[in-house]
């Protein structure tokens, strides 16, 4: 696999490559680096306060360990939280749920593929019934996944129908996973919300929901969490995929976005290809993320 161009690790580079020994600089440069890399105030300052009080209490003197036992913090952060995502129903139904824009139909497209890579039978349905263009995309996406893919009859037909029809059809197909898009629009958030609930009630007619994922796109940061808390006020999520984390200097947005939403993080999405998608391992992203 060719290497990917992380480009967090930037913000942590020129404290790791400067002087051996660590002074008060040292701290103020990695002060600003975590919040260059948006780890967020809280979550930075802890971090801060737990590496002093290691450095203090050992005795570290080198940079070098500096950079081990940061590694160590946030590998334990991300660690509280579990991220392993439940599909162990037959079939197990996935509800894809997130803004407009933050990557939704291009990460089912990718999490399609991810799951016929184990061998698993995939449907998608498209209940983003109102913008043709996403039935189409969504479409297209199941094709280069080499998936199914149940599409309304008609624009604007009712997506709880349309979420019903695509787990009827794993159900009767022998399928193992439906994901399921969603539709979102923001501006009628009241809307949305309600429109959600009653997609999730049709399907629990059939079959329990295994996973609602709330896709977010990690470059807008902090402000991207705003949107979030009305879906997991109300989605019942149940876990986060994080896109665009490819390119982005914000990988500290991961740690900030787990401990605010109190979520875990299942998948990250690095790039626009089909095979972008990975499952997350806190040991390999605190590597990636401090280099
Ligand atoms: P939706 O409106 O939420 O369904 O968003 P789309 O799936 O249409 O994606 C919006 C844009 O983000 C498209 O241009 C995608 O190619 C791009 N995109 C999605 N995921 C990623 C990712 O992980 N990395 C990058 N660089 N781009 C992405």
């Amino acid at each position: 696999m060719a290497e990917r161009s992380w480009s967090f690790s930037k913000a942590f580079r020129n404290i790791f490559s400067g002087p051996e020994l660590i002074t008060e600089d040292t701290w103020d440069e990695l002060e600003t680096a975590l919040i260059t890399a948006d780890f967020g105030p809280d979550v930075s300052e802890s971090i801060l306060d737990e590496l002093r009080a290691q450095v203090d209490r050992h005795h570290v003197t080198e940079v070098k360990e500096l950079r081990l036992m940061l590694r160590e913090s946030i590998e334990d952060r991300l660690a509280k939280f579990d991220p392993t995502l439940r599909l162990q129903e037959r079939p197990a139904v996935v509800l894809v749920v997130g803004v407009n824009g933050v990557g939704k139909t291009t990460t089912i497209g990718k999490f399609a593929r991810y799951l016929t890579t184990f061998d698993r039978k995939v449907v998608v349905g498209a209940a983003d019934t109102f913008r043709a263009a996403a039935v189409e995309q969504l479409a297209t996406w199941a094709e280069r996944a080499g998936v199914d893919v149940v599409r309304p009859q008609q624009q604007g037909q009712d997506p709880a129908s349309v979420a019903f029809q695509t787990v009827q059809r794993a159900t009767e197909g022998g399928y193992d996973v439906a994901i399921i898009d969603t539709a979102g629009r923001l501006q009628t958030k009241g809307g949305l919300m309600d429109e959600l609930s009653k997609v999730r009630r049709v399907i629990e007619k059939q079959a329990p929901v295994s996973e609602v994922l709330l896709v977010l796109d990690a470059t807008t940061g902090q402000n991207g969490l705003a949107q979030a808390e009305a879906f997991i006020e109300h989605a019942g999520v149940t876990g986060l995929v994080l896109t665009k984390l490819d390119g982005s200097a914000k990988g500290g947005f991961v740690l900030s976005v787990q401990q605010k939403t109190g979520l875990p993080i299942k998948l990250i999405g690095q790039g626009e290809g089909i095979g972008d998608l990975t499952g997350f391992t806190p040991h390999v992203f605190a590597q990636q993320l401090v280099g």
